[in-house]
């Protein structure tokens, strides 16, 4: 998954203010918990608070009695990427995005990649449509086929 390979650039900032270690990984069941615990945000630089407040707004707000580990914000995080994708930006431009407005560090090979399975699988989905005579989610796949690849 492509949120596994996301990291948080301020989670050395963010352990100071929760005081204990934290994993790497921004979508790690406890860097989430942690996350939409009540911190005290205030003692954070203003750049580092924006971007983990962007962070919470985009991923983690759902109504899900497990959240913030009902997979949502992984999923959400997916999408995103493909959003910025489909919205004209580049591998290299989603990285820069993820890293300025979120704070999220994520390689733009690993971006590549993961746009290159997504693009894989719609192919999939793409030809079990017309084999199952379903025009309108061929379509659809195709659509998003397109958006990714141009
Ligand atoms: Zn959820």
């Amino acid at each position: 998954m492509i949120a596994d390979k996301a990291r948080l650039r301020s989670i050395r900032r963010l352990e100071r203010i929760a005081g204990f270690r934290l994993p790497d990984r921004a979508f790690h069941g406890v860097v989430l918990d942690t996350l939409v615990s009540r911190l005290d945000f205030d003692r954070l630089d203003p750049t580092t608070r924006e971007q983990l407040l962007e962070f919470i707004g985009d991923f983690l707000r759902c109504d899900c009695r497990k959240a913030p580990h009902c997979g949502c914000p992984e999923r959400r995080f997916a999408a995103t990427v493909l959003e910025l994708r489909e919205s004209g930006l580049d591998h290299r431009q989603i990285s820069a995005h993820l890293d300025e407005v979120y704070g999220i560090e994520l390689f733009p090979a690993d971006i590549l990649s993961y746009l290159e399975d997504s693009v894989h699988v719609l192919e999939a989905i793409e030809k079990v449509a017309v084999l199952l005579d379903r025009p309108s989610v061929a379509a659809g796949a195709r659509t998003h086929i397109k958006a990714l690849e141009r």
